[in-house]
């Protein structure tokens, strides 16, 4: 029999682009074929002067953004193009894929992009949903769109009120939720809400929708299992096995890194003694504002503590500005590292490090759990409030930063956290404590035979049959 054969579509962005190449390694490894599509810009960054894996095709397409999405871009134009020129790509492939007697078996589509979903269902191939932000948030994005959007709206006017959705771990207050729930002054990403809509609209039409997560079942059993007629499928950790059980040493990037890495960060790593270590990095989007960066400074400097900072270099060639300058990034560089980018999972599996202060996007979060890192949470916006509520009470493995009342986050409440998190005490002993046994179940889940292994192959099983297992 002919193995299977994938159709992986994502969004251009690092944080889609990490957990989907993942997945279509995993489905390598299980004996399928994969055709990867996405944006030109997309598939620049990823295997940058190294070969792809074998049996993986790329097929990229122009979105005419092919230098990548810049700040200050047109975000409606872009996602109405990235449309257009996505869906003409895979009808394109699906076509084509029938014309060569090798259709294929399933279009596998990640966040952001509804209308594969239709393209697939035109053209009457099977797919399935690659949910890239924990199971929680899909069901908070569930309620909100279907029956609850009124009791949550109600719920978040006063920030102090806190409220149970069904079947989830904790209770809630507005913080806690997608940002995107909270209408705010800027409307830049007002097609956020709609696309999400969308999305869940058109599952929703779906008899047996099919939705898998990165996330894995002993992490959120509950979430998983929350909305009757989803089929949520836990199939994480989505990060390198060589980070997880080294079952394949060679599969060690994602490939899909944004930024030049700097090297120099790893021997200055080896310098500095076990747990001692202070990591923060922001992810790849999100950009703090000059002030708060400055609080920040301030407090990595009192805290006395070794720190390896990732500050983004510009990334349109934009020239950077004296105003920009940190006024204390002399002292910084003295004092701890600071670099443009570099290998997050090699800088989070090395034993000198401490904690990982992080704006908790999903991959971030995924990976300071899976390789047992404690966290202090600085969330900014999108699936980040979820994930810090979860890390601090669901997970218990970090407190989170609180801001004031003009929404900045202090250098005094984050020496707090940090210290909380990093100072001997009961509350560290905690966080290192449930670090260590959320570390044990990822690896636990991701190895073969374990659950994310066993409901992966169900569910390769189950659509190659072309029918859903009893
Ligand atoms: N990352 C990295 N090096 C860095 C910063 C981030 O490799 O210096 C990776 C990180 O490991 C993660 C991804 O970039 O896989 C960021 O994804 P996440 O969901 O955490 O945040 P986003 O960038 O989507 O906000």
């Amino acid at each position: 029999m002919a193995p299977p054969h994938f159709l992986l579509v994502t969004f251009p962005a690092q944080g889609h682009i990490n957990p989907a190449l993942q997945f279509a390694k995993r489905l390598l490894r299980c004996g399928a074929e994969v055709t990867f599509a996405t944006s030109v810009s997309a598939c620049r960054r990823m295997f940058k002067g190294q070969a792809s894996p074998e049996g993986l095709h790329f097929a990229a397409f122009s979105d005419g953004y092919d230098d990548g999405f810049k700040m200050g871009d047109d975000v409606t134009n872009f996602i109405s193009e990235l449309r257009r020129c996505g869906s003409e790509t895979l009808k394109d492939l699906i076509a084509l894929s029938v014309r060569e007697g090798r259709p294929y078996t399933c279009l596998v589509y990640s966040l952001l992009l509804p209308w594969a979903a239709r393209v697939a269902r035109e053209f009457h191939v099977p797919s399935a949903l690659l949910w890239i932000q924990p199971a929680t948030v899909l069901d908070m994005y569930h309620y909100y769109f279907y029956g609850y959007g009124e009791f949550i709206k109600d719920n978040c006017i006063d920030p102090s009120c806190s409220f149970e959705l069904p079947g989830l771990p904790c209770k809630f207050t507005s913080r806690d939720l997608p940002s995107f729930f909270v209408p705010s002054s800027s409307d830049a990403y007002a097609f956020a809400l709609p696309t999400f809509k969308d999305q869940l609209d058109t599952l929703n039409q779906e008899n047996n929708p099919r939705i898998l997560v990165n996330t894995f079942d002993s992490l959120e059993p509950e979430a998983l299992r929350a909305i009757d007629r989803y089929n949520l499928v836990g199939i994480g950790p989505l990060i390198p096995s060589a980070f997880l059980d080294g079952s394949d040493p060679s599969d060690m990037s994602f490939g899909g890194d944004l930024f030049h890495k700097s090297k120099d960060y790893t021997d200055w790593l080896d310098s500095k003694a076990p747990a001692s270590v202070v990591y923060v990095s922001f992810g790849s989007v999100a950009e703090i504002s000059k002030r708060q960066a400055e609080e920040l400074a301030r407090a990595l400097l009192d805290c006395g503590r070794p720190f390896l900072w990732v500050i983004r270099a510009k990334q349109n060639g934009e020239e950077e500005k004296d105003e920009d300058r940190l006024s204390c990034m002399q002292e910084l560089e003295e004092k701890g590292m600071i670099v443009p980018w570099c290998s997050q999972l090699e800088v989070l599996s090395h034993p000198s490090l401490g904690c990982f202060l992080t704006h908790c996007g999903w991959n971030s979060t995924m990976e300071s759990l899976s390789l047992g890192v404690p966290v202090v949470a600085f969330p900014q916006w999108t699936d980040q409030g979820t994930n810090s509520k979860l890390i601090e009470d669901v997970w218990r493995t970090g407190i989170r930063v609180r801001p004031n009342g003009e929404g900045l986050v202090e250098a005094q409440e984050i020496r707090r956290c940090l210290e909380t998190v990093m100072a001997d005490g009961k509350r560290r002993e905690e966080v290192r404590r449930n670090a260590a046994k959320w570390k044990q179940l990822a690896r636990e889940a991701a190895r073969e035979g374990g659950s994310s292994d066993r409901n992966l192959k169900a569910f390769i099983e189950e659509v190659s049959r072309g029918c859903r297992p009893c």
